[in-house]
């Protein structure tokens, strides 16, 4: 699903709060692996070579692989959600997060022909606000 349909089945708090749980499960879990690999490199130290050392080396590897994934992960939904995080506020009356979503796309295309955003691989929103009536875009 995508971001404006989650937003318009969510409302925009809800989704909001779902991203930084989502972000931040993402960064424990890179913290997590992080042990994980302290843990078997010191178990490492003291075992000798056989199948339990090639099983040390594995959960390493798979943690390393796990935590560089969880990383990114970690990053690119806290920037997303940053990113429609600093325009969720009303420009005439401040209401936060309470707008509807009318319209969204990628590209200068579209009932607005607004341009484009610039380097953000995110759809703007074209939102209203549900206190007064306002539109505007996310991101500008
Ligand atoms: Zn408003």
């Amino acid at each position: 699903m995508d971001i404006a349909s989650r937003i318009r089945k969510l409302g925009f708090r809800k989704w909001y709060e779902r991203q930084l749980i989502e972000c931040h499960l993402a960064f424990t879990t890179c913290f997590l692996a992080g042990i994980t690999v302290a843990a078997c490199l010191e178990a490492l130290r003291g075992a000798e070579r056989g199948w339990i050392s090639a099983t040390l080396v594995a959960a390493v590897l798979g943690a390393i692989a796990l935590g560089l994934y969880s990383w990114r992960r970690y990053l690119t939904v806290l920037e997303r959600a940053e990113v429609y995080g600093n325009r969720s506020n009303c420009p005439s009356c401040d209401a936060y997060g309470r707008f509807e979503v009318l319209a969204t796309g990628q590209t200068a295309e579209g009932p607005y022909l607004d341009p484009p955003s610039e380097g953000l691989p995110y759809p703007w929103l074209r939102v209203r606000c549900r206190r007064c009536g306002t539109e505007w875009r996310i991101p500008d």
